[in-house]
């Protein structure tokens, strides 16, 4: 029930233990993260208390990498297991997401791409997001991912990296929360502002349909044509 994401000049999983902690009070059932170095994406995850979590990747430290998202599950389709745990990856674990959110017709989306040969490793609502990226992906990531939000029914936000885009995480929403933080040591995503307050104060709420692109000095958002739209970010002032 929480998503944050970070990419800049830092490690990002202990940035990521940290902003799920802050979300704690959403509620959650598991958790995990997925980290890229630029040559490989690698996660962990677990059901249980973040606190496995912590102890699984030593602090993070099992994860290497300046970009990755995490995320707390509030389980909806899927038991709370490890396996049902995000983030989830595609086949050859080049594409990953976190989801927040449902998506109402993944039974009619997991048939057909079950029929076109996908294997599916979870139970989630969630897997359909990845498995349908893959199936679009042609080596752009914004034709992916709008062709999945044409596809997809139910709210969501998301975090996904793309291994053939090592500098960059793409980040979209419908019907579920997600702002953008920046600051001149790196970039984020959270569900909510706790979770990168210690940050950053400077921070673009995210609109429906809002597609982000996100890398260490720059920061992109379009809408569904993949038109370029101009945001402001809000200065917060209030503190945890
Ligand atoms: N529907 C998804 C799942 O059950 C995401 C739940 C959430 O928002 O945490 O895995």
């Amino acid at each position: 029930c929480g998503i944050v994401g970070y990419i800049g000049e830092k490690q990002a999983a202990p940035i990521l233990l940290d902003g799920l902690e802050k979300l704690e009070y959403r509620g959650y059932d598991s958790s995990g993260i997925a980290v890229f170095d630029g040559k490989q994406i690698q996660m962990k995850k677990s059901m249980g208390r973040l606190k496995v979590l912590n102890e699984l990747t030593h602090g993070g430290a099992t994860l290497p990498g300046c970009a990755g998202i995490g995320h707390t599950r509030w389980a909806t389709h899927g038991e709370p297991s490890d396996t049902n745990a995000h983030p989830h990856m595609n086949k050859d674990s080049s594409i990953v997401v976190v989801h927040n959110g449902i998506i109402e017709n993944y039974l009619k989306l997991k048939k057909k791409l079950i029929d076109k040969g996908y294997e599916f490793q979870s139970d989630t609502d969630t897997e359909v997001l990845v498995q349908l990226l893959d199936y679009y992906y042609k080596g752009n990531p914004f034709e992916a991912i709008t062709k999945v939000m044409h596809r997809v029914d139910g709210s969501y936000a998301l975090g996904i990296m793309f291994k053939e885009y090592p500098g960059e995480i793409y980040a979209v929403r419908k019907e579920s929360p997600l702002i953008v933080g920046t600051s001149n040591e790196g970039n984020f995503i959270a569900s909510d502002v706790p979770a990168i307050l210690k940050y950053t104060r400077n921070v673009y709420f995210i609109e429906n349909e809002e597609i982000v692109r996100i890398r260490e000095n720059e920061l992109k958002f379009y809408n569904t044509d993949e038109e370029e739209i101009k945001k402001e970010y809000t200065t917060i002032e209030w503190d945890i």
